[in-house]
């Protein structure tokens, strides 16, 4: 419950009331483009604020998350995975019960639908018929293929070549989908160098071409409007909390990659004072830099893709080399509303590394019978560690992101003997 304060004469600023119109949050995010994009960005804000209002584009968006998305995902009991936190509370009494979104449901596995419907709608609004995507592990890829082909949409999708190497069934996904995929050979070859080479296909393209961004990332409007499409999650999690438990849940775990599974949970929540929101990075191997992806852990603020966020740089200002065993997560900036958040104190931040993202992803697999993602299994392993010292009353929700059956090749390759049940008990 939330407490107002009774005796403040101006009601505080609420957090939730950003980005101003310069598409700041607080000192994060801005526009930091060259000029040929900043006419498409500020045709992208107009048409934005226009169709808050239009109420047949949100009944066809409504319409597709019902029918061709399947939402509303469930919210499930984790019942196994609650038993593990608390068999660790070692009769203490403690140990929440765990509860995930299930957004390893929605169609083509992962929360990334939820964002290019809406962009793609917004592409038809504007009269282009092409789209263009960057991706990392391949799912906003797919769900941006699949976006098109709903739609009658051209579509063209950037991926790093070592990202092409990790995640071949989702290349095959795209092509089958109708889409071209365009292989980046620079960088290190994965999600920053894609998002390169997407942005620099816009800046020649914009009069027919929209850029549907994957995260919460890249400079205003993005940040906003990608949150927006994702908050289905937090508010459908709100409905589901309040009727599965009757109140607002203690606390809420998401795996922060450029921050869109994250922040589209958080939002709804942030000015819910007594819900703990906390967000997981990837730790990689280890904290020395190079080895992991967790820039609100270990990163300064800077600039990268078009906006002001926390990202991971060396002394010069050049963006550091990532490291994670998920791809989805492999990316040295964060959305710059995350940063806001941190430095606000409104949402704690920490890391998983590899090794307990895999145990992880085998605890929710042979507790639950459900494989995640990777990037989710992150989530995972925060929350399991995280009820185990809650009491046994409180309910804590993770975002599921998304499914696993694309890791599955490499989670092996990971594993080795401990994908054998009998090696592991
Ligand atoms: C892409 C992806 C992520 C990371 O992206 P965010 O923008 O941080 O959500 C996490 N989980 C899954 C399943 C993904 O596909």
């Amino acid at each position: 419950m939330i407490q107002p304060a009774a005796d403040s004469p101006t009601p505080p600023m609420k957090i939730s009331h950003v980005p101003d119109a310069r598409g700041r949050f607080g000192a994060f995010g801005g526009t930091y483009v060259p000029e040929t994009l900043v006419a498409a960005l500020q045709q992208l804000s107009e048409l934005y604020m226009k169709i808050q209002e239009d109420k047949a584009f949100w009944d066809r968006l409504n319409e597709l998350n019902r029918s061709f998305v399947g939402r509303p995902t469930p919210l499930y009991l984790a019942k196994g995975l609650t038993r593990r936190a608390r068999r660790m509370a070692e009769g203490k009494e403690a140990g929440a019960a765990i509860w995930l979104k299930r957004e390893d449901l929605a169609h083509t596995g992962a929360h990334k639908i939820n964002n290019t419907l809406g962009q793609a709608l917004m592409a038809k609004k504007m009269g282009k018929r092409r789209i263009i995507a960057e991706t990392g592990a391949g799912q906003h890829g797919v769900a941006s293929a699949t976006a098109a082909a709903q739609l009658g949409l051209e579509c063209d999708v950037y991926m790093g070549s070592e990202d092409i190497r990790r995640q071949r069934l989702n290349v095959i996904r795209m092509k089958m989908l109708g889409a071209r995929v365009i292989a980046v050979d620079s960088g290190s070859r994965t999600l920053k160098d894609a998002t390169n080479e997407a942005m620099r296909d816009w800046m020649g393209s914009v009069e027919h071409t929209h850029y549907i961004i994957g995260s919460v990332v890249g400079p205003h409007p993005f940040p906003m409007i990608v949150r927006d499409f994702q908050s289905v999650i937090g508010r459908e999690t709100k409905a589901q909390a309040l009727r599965h438990f009757g109140r607002m849940p203690e606390s809420i775990v998401a795996c922060v990659g450029g921050g869109s599974n994250a922040a589209g949970m958080f939002y709804p929540f942030v000015d819910e004072q007594g819900v703990e929101l906390v967000g997981v990075e990837a730790g990689g191997r280890s904290s020395q830099s190079g080895q992991h992806a967790a820039p609100l852990s270990h990163g300064r603020p800077g600039v990268l893709h078009g906006s002001l966020s926390y990202v991971l740089q060396d002394e010069n200002g050049q963006t550091a080399d990532v490291h994670s065993c998920s791809a989805g997560l492999d990316y040295p900036g964060v959305g710059p509303e995350h940063s806001y958040w941190k430095d606000a104190g409104r949402v704690v931040y920490t890391a998983c590394t590899d090794d307990e993202a895999l145990e992880a992803f085998l605890w929710c697999a042979r507790d639950e019978g459900i494989i995640p993602a990777l990037e989710s299994s992150h989530a995972v392993a925060e929350a399991v560690r995280r009820a185990a010292a809650m009491p046994r009353d409180a309910n804590l929700i993770v975002n599921l992101s998304g499914r696993g059956d694309k890791d599955v090749e490499e989670a092996a390759r990971l594993l080795g003997d401990r994908v054998d049940a009998h090696q592991s008990r």
